[in-house]
């Protein structure tokens, strides 16, 4: 059997044009989120690929114009061979207008060894390989004794829950890839929620009455809500000071777990006092941390801060966390995600690397999120591992390695091969 797999391993160095014409034609899909709404076709034509490769289809709107797939190939000896889920994003980060791109972004090129095209490295790159290995092991006419399942979700870019909707329509494995930008290192992730801290006067006053509020003798007891919510602003730098000081995690610099106060709006116009300020704030947590703890960790400081302040005491800041989507209800969660890297699937993924590589493979943690949080939350044990390098996603004449867009595909074939004829203990 071993060598058989040599032969297919082979056949991706022979046939390296038909992978890079794969990734070109994924990216010429324009699925940029924002806007989104855009990755019906680009989904179909994934759906319409894995069904000739003998996958049973799921496919359903996420939102209009946005549908996730889900691929099941249903394992020879299910009950007791392992499972794998191989989960990526189809959308891309947005084209500003005014990003200077030497080619395209949506017309790819093969220049110097790179594809350069929106979406090569974050993270197409990562699904035409995985799509490719499955083509080059249904060809061979391997038949995989444990389920293998391939997840195509949309709106990871603006922090829609694609995978969650998966997890939640009760898809499950033993093990999950997510394919996005790790430069082939095997990763966990920290965590990110945004958040919206509102503080309101329950009473609207005229620009006229300030006098009366903040000066001896005015007998009005008021206030504006922005300069109240200064104080809530000094409340979030002395606990992102104390995490900094108090928290630690391996492979993230001191002081990672920041709070960020992104956005804010507040008043309703110059003749009036502030009756109502909002904050949006994005927070990031470490890999040991849930969001539901953070939540309590900032509400608990915050409302002793408010405690300590005669009019917030008895106007306290209200709180909204998370959302379901950056463009729609502006807000989102990427929960963390801890990698074992004990576990027998990691062990079986850093030996297809190092059998492909020559080299040992790297286990640390990625310095931004990915929907990898969404399957660990669900509890199945994941990792994150995919070509292209961060510093390429999301940039001006994005780009990825053929060489190493190759070298994932190997790996990536040799861990679905490997890991699906693992027999459950
Ligand atoms: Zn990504």
């Amino acid at each position: 059997m071993q060598h058989k797999i040599q032969h297919i391993l082979d056949q991706i160095d022979e046939r390296k044009n038909e992978l890079i014409e794969l990734l070109k034609t994924l990216i010429e899909y324009k699925t940029p989120a924002p806007p989104a709404r855009n990755t019906a076709d680009a989904q179909k034509f994934i759906a319409d690929f894995l069904e000739e490769k003998g996958f049973s289809i799921d496919m359903w709107d996420v939102y209009h114009n946005d549908p996730n797939v889900v691929g099941v190939l249903k394992g020879k000896q299910a009950e007791t061979y392992k499972s794998l889920i191989i989960n990526g994003h189809i959308d891309v980060a947005e084209v500003d207008e005014s990003e200077q791109w030497d080619v395209d972004p949506f017309i790819p090129i093969v220049k110097n060894g790179v594809i350069i095209g929106r979406g090569a490295a974050d993270m197409k790159g990562g699904l035409a390989g995985a799509l490719f290995a499955i083509q080059l092991l249904h060809e061979a006419g391997i038949e995989l004794p444990g389920d293998l399942i391939l997840q195509s979700v949309i709106g990871e870019e603006v922090g829609e829950a694609g995978t969650l909707e998966c997890c939640k329509r009760g898809y499950k494995a033993d093990f999950a890839v997510v394919v996005d930008t790790s430069d082939l290192h095997i990763q966990g992730q920290g965590g990110v929620i945004t958040g919206w801290i509102t503080v309101k006067s329950n009473q609207t006053y005229h620009d006229a009455t300030r006098r009366q509020m903040i000066h001896a003798g005015g007998d009005l007891f008021a206030a504006s809500a922005i300069e109240k919510m200064v104080k809530i602003i000094h409340g979030l730098q002395e606990l992102e000071r104390h995490w900094a000081i108090t928290k630690s995690y391996k492979g993230f610099l001191p002081g990672t777990n920041t709070i960020n106060p992104a956005v804010i709006e507040g008043g309703r116009h110059a003749a009036f006092v502030a009756d109502e300020c909002r904050l949006w704030v994005t927070v990031h947590y470490y890999p040991n941390e849930s969001h539901e703890q953070i939540i309590k960790e900032i509400e608990d400081h915050i409302l002793s801060v408010a405690k300590a302040d005669l009019w917030l005491k008895e106007n306290p800041p209200t709180f909204i966390w998370g959302g379901k989507s950056m463009i729609v209800d502006r807000g989102e969660i990427f929960p963390s995600l801890e990698v074992d890297s004990e576990h027998s699937a990691v062990k079986n993924l850093a030996k297809a690397h190092y059998t492909v590589l020559h080299k040992e493979a790297i286990v640390d943690v990625s310095p931004t999120v990915t929907d990898g949080g969404w399957l660990g939350e669900a509890g199945i044990p994941t990792a994150i591992y995919g070509p292209g390098r961060l510093e390429h996603a999301h940039a001006v004449n994005e780009q990825l390695s053929i060489d190493q867009l190759i070298e994932y595909t190997k790996v990536i074939l040799m861990f679905i091969y490997d890991w699906c004829h693992t027999k459950r203990e």
